[in-house]
């Protein structure tokens, strides 16, 4: 079958010929793969800067974001059947005993590091025909998401955090009025990438005014696409971040998507009071930046901030996002679709792998 593979000790990337793998444990699902999600974690794996072979081995079949079709089941398997779309969890336990987060399947929190994600550390993922896994692993994803299903991994980062944001802003009452007749909390999302709109739609879906501060320029797609779903489009250029604060009033979620540090904490610093800066962006190392610390400590302590970093997603992201893409292909159809900006046949790889493609989402497309 045929697989994209990356070999960082060679500084190549290729699409090579490997064995089809088997069942070999009665709980295990043969698939075979429809569509894989490129994302920024592939080109940095591409550009050889992230990402680790399995043991033993000198490459690592890369791809992630995937939604599958299952072609045969072992003998042991409950709940599935052939037909069924997947979209399987990316990270996998560490072995050790002592880890209590990977013990009970919350791997996505491991302790010890040794944890291994499909298509990134140590475990080959998802571009290649067909891929075995465990059915511990799997979502189960409706037909008719079927066209959009891909979208699913992206969006359980957001899923993940705002479940970790609702159960923090727990501690207050958080049906905080801000003005005459404002009842909702006013979130900004920093970056109009797909982690960055996936979040954003989350947020108004869940009742949040939300606006994207972005560098988009003015006709790009991104910009019609966010609102249309009512999300109002700020341009960083032209918008400075104080311009940005004083045109919202308390800002009470940050959802950073970006990965770029320095404007991360310039926003920081406008945060609101009881508010909550969710990171999920992972910068390039770029060395250290100037950053008013006295403010930022100041205000974290005087207004109750909260600041939180968030990686991976465990099953109940996995299932809020599954049935939240549901509930933005009822309110949104067109909007999501446009999320998917370009497929690409598994031949044409290098462009969307290198970063060379344009657009939000790129996909590789298997064809079936
Ligand atoms: C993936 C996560 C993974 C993280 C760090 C992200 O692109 O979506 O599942 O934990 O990279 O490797």
């Amino acid at each position: 079958m045929k697989a994209i593979t990356v070999y960082p000790s060679r500084r190549e990337v290729k699409l090579v010929e490997l064995d089809e793998p088997a069942i070999t444990t009665p709980t295990q699902v043969r698939m075979r793969t429809l569509q894989v999600g490129v994302c920024g974690t592939d080109k940095e794996i591409c550009a050889f800067d992230y990402g680790t072979p399995p043991d033993g081995s000198d490459g690592l079949v890369i791809g992630h974001e995937s939604l599958m079709e299952i072609v045969e089941i072992g003998s042991g398997v409950t709940g599935f059947k052939p037909g069924d779309l997947i979209v399987p969890m990316v990270r996998r336990p560490c072995p050790h005993d002592w880890c209590d987060p990977c013990r009970v399947g919350r791997q996505d929190f491991c302790v010890s590091g040794d944890f291994t994600e499909r298509g990134i550390k140590q475990a080959n993922g998802y571009m290649a025909e067909y891929v075995v896994e465990d059915q511990q692993y799997l979502n189960l994803v409706p037909p008719a998401l079927r066209e959009v299903a891909v979208l699913v991994e992206p969006l359980t980062i957001a899923q993940k955090a705002l479940r970790q944001v609702h159960e923090i802003q727990q501690r207050l009452p958080w049906q905080v009025r801000h003005g005459e007749g404002e009842t909702r909390h006013r979130a900004v999302v920093l970056g109009g990438g797909p982690v960055g709109l996936l979040g954003a739609m989350s947020l108004v879906a869940e009742g949040f005014d939300t606006c994207v501060y972005s560098r988009a320029a003015d006709g790009d797609s991104r910009v019609a696409l966010a609102e249309s779903i009512g999300i109002k489009f700020v341009h960083a250029e032209a918008t400075s971040v104080e311009q940005l604060a004083a045109g919202i009033g308390n800002i009470d979620l940050v959802y950073e998507a970006v990965g770029a540090s320095s404007l991360a904490f310039e926003v920081m610093q406008v945060l609101g009071t009881n508010g909550i800066f969710v990171f999920t962006g992972v910068p390039g190392r770029r060395g250290p930046i100037q950053v008013d610390t006295d403010r930022l400590m100041r205000s974290l302590v005087l207004k109750n901030q909260v600041v939180l970093g968030t990686v991976n997603a465990g099953r109940d992201a996995f299932e809020a996002a599954i049935a939240s893409l549901g509930i933005f292909m009822e309110k949104w159809p067109v909007a999501v679709r446009g999320l998917i900006t370009g497929r690409y046949a598994i031949e044409d790889f290098a462009d969307p792998l290198s970063g060379k493609a344009p657009g939000i989402k790129n996909v590789i497309d298997f064809g079936v």
